[in-house]
Order: structure tokens, then sequence, then C-alpha cells
């Protein structure tokens, strides 16, 4: 402890889930439904599944370290030039990547309350901080509040859209007024992970702000829609001098091979990602309507999961966790909530009805 200094062990981790089939032991149920972790129900892609098995007689190669056909294909995908794209192992490292590389001694980031976690470990872990401003009434962001947070040494700012935990996003007048008055020093990163799933009309194009604000960078995922979560793969799209700057720091052979190559495979089955945003949508408007039912408050939903007030959540999560339902319960400051996953139309309805089981509503 003492060698790793106050900064490290004062980090709360972030908490991986058990292994399922350890859960289904512990609990003695034959098959848990897991809708924690915001992963894609429809399992993976079969054209990714063959395209990685043939890729295997190759792992004796270091990967490509600049993901070259992987660039090329997202390149034309997002018609955005090849060398504005960084690859990472998840966007994950992305987070990690900005913060090594522009936040120097004395300065911090910023995000709003409650979202991704991780900005504030890894800022952490880099011997900085995340400044965190609370949220507005049913957690839209407070542009006023972030403005007035912003300070000389605030080196990046996060912007989940749409946010983790809560799913709600802002929308792209607000981002760019935002952008219009935050100092160019100041790096914006726009974190889209569930972007794929988003179909309100005025959710920010963000890709053609990018242009105009050199200090925007967007970060996406092919963890979520394309079903890729294991392979570890993610990307960020920003300036040429922003990337060129972050793969700097980027360690050379990052994305393995196999992810590379899942990720292309990925981007290629576009019915495999129509169906993903099928699937969601419609047990996203299943579940809304169950809420209804029950007469919980649920917040609105761009994303592949609901927040819902559950009354109790740590109780809740507890008695769905023995019913062999996995949901997510995320502490004292959303204490009332559970956070639920988007599942197949047959896990929606086991959660259901465990949940009315729990809630002596069934
Ligand atoms: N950003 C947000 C808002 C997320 O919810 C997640 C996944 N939980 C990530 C980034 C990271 O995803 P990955 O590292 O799998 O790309």
């Amino acid at each position: 402890k003492k060698l790793a200094g106050e900064k490290i062990s004062s980090l709360i981790p972030y908490q991986p889930g058990k292994p399922i089939k350890e859960l289904e032991r512990e609990l003695g149920v034959k098959e848990a439904i897991k809708l924690a972790s915001n992963e894609n129900p429809l399992g993976v892609s079969k054209k990714v599944i063959q395209a990685v098995t043939e890729a295997l007689h190759e792992m004796n190669r270091y990967p490509l370290g600049d993901a070259f056909y992987l660039r090329q294909e997202l390149s034309r995908f997002l018609d955005v030039p090849p060398h504005q794209i960084i690859f990472g192992t998840g966007s994950n490292e992305i987070i990690e990547l900005a913060i090594r590389t522009f936040v120097k001694e004395g300065e911090h980031v910023l995000s709003y309350a409650p979202s991704f976690s991780v900005y504030g470990i890894i800022a952490q872990a880099a011997g900085s901080f995340c400044k965190w401003v609370p949220t507005k009434d049913r957690f839209k962001v407070d542009f006023n509040k972030l403005k007035e947070a912003v300070e000389n040494s605030t080196r990046i700012v996060f912007l989940a859209n749409p946010n983790n935990p809560t799913g709600v996003y802002f929308s792209e007048e607000e981002l760019v007024d935002f952008l219009n008055y935050i100092p160019k020093e100041t790096i914006v990163i726009l974190d889209e992970a569930y972007v794929e799933y988003v179909d309100a009309p005025d959710f920010p194009d963000s890709l053609k702000l990018l242009k105009k604000y050199p200090n925007l960078i967007i970060m996406r995922t092919f963890s979520k829609a394309y079903g890729l979560a294991g392979f570890r793969i993610g990307y960020a799209i920003g300036h040429p001098d922003a990337i060129d700057m972050l793969n700097r720091v980027r360690q050379p052979f990052n994305v393995n091979m196999v992810a590379q190559i899942a990720a292309i495979a990925a981007l290629e089955d576009r019915e495999f990602v129509r169906n993903s945003i099928k699937i969601n949508r419609e047990g996203k408007a299943y579940l809304y309507k169950q809420f209804k039912e029950l007469g919980l408050d649920y917040i609105e939903t761009q994303a592949n999961f609901i927040l819902v007030n559950v009354g109790d959540g740590k109780d809740v999560f507890d008695r769905l966790l023995k019913e062999g339902v996995i949901v997510r319960f995320l502490g004292p400051t959303l204490k009332e909530y559970i956070r639920v996953s988007i599942g197949t139309p047959q896990e929606n309805e086991v959660f259901i009805t465990k949940l009315k089981k729990i809630l002596n509503k069934g």
C-alpha cells in the first residue's frame, strides 16, 4: 500500500460480476439470466465466428499495429479519413490513453454524475481526479453547472451520450452550445458507446461537428450493438493532431488480431446490427409497458438498458439474484433503482415474472 501511494490505495476498484456458471452453482438454478452489463443478448454474429475461426491459424504473428484493414473498413463506413481514427482494447483503453496523453500534473477531468465510473477510476490511477457535476431533474445533464465547473486546469470533459447508467441523452443544440462556450484547450470526449440504439431525432450528428471543433473526440465501441464485448475493441475519431498524440502513447500492438478480424466481420454484418437494434426497440417497448402496469417509475432510455425505480434497489437486486436474474444495483446514490439490460423477449419476460413475484404484484 505504501509503495503504491495514497492515490492508488484509496482507489475503489471496478466490481466485476461473478462468472455466471459459479452463480448458477451457488444459487442452485439451471440457467441464470444476465441482464447486468448491457451486453448484446443475440450473442456473436455467425459471420464473426467464421472469420475469427479462420484467423486463428495466424495467431503466431503479431497483430497489425495500425489495424490496417479494419481502419480502411471503418474509414469507409463512417466516411472519416483513416488517420482520424484510433483503436483501443475496448473504449475503456481510449479513456485511459486520453487521460495519459492530455492530462498533465495539476490538471483534472470533468464529467456529470451519475455517469460512467471508469472516468474517475482511470483519472485517479493516473494521479489526477474527476470532478463530478450533479445532473438536473430526471438525470438530465445540467450544462449550466458544467460550464461553471470548467477551470483552466480542466483538460478533458467526458460526456457520455446516451449516458450509462441512466440512458438519458442530450441534444445537438445543447452540445453545440457547450462546445461554443468552452475554451479550445479543453478537450470534449463524447462517449457514444450506445449510439447505435438511439432513435431521438435531435440527438447530435457528432461526426459532422468534428470539422468545426478540433477539441472534440468521439468515442465508440464494438461491445454493444456489434456484440463483441469479450473481444475488447473500441475506437475514437478526432482531429488528426489529437489522434496523432494518442497514437504516440498507445502500445504498438494494443488490439489483438482476433479482435481486429472480428470487428471487420461485425461491421460487414449489417443484418446482425439491424436485428440487435430491432430486438432492443421491441424489448424497450415491452418493458416500458410492464413497468407502467406495475406502477414503477422508469427513466426513458436511448440505450440498451433501463433504470427503474423499485423502491429498495439493493433488496430487489438481491431477491432477483436468488431467482437467477442478474441485474445491476448502482449503490447508495441510486438506492431506489436497479438497472436492467434489455434482453431477448424471453429473458425480458422471465425478468418481469420474477420482478412481479418479488414485488407481490404477480
Ligand atoms: N462508455 C460507457 C458509457 C459504457 O457504458 C461502457 C461499457 N460499459 C464503455 C464506455 C466501455 O466499453 P468498452 O470498453 O467495452 O468499449
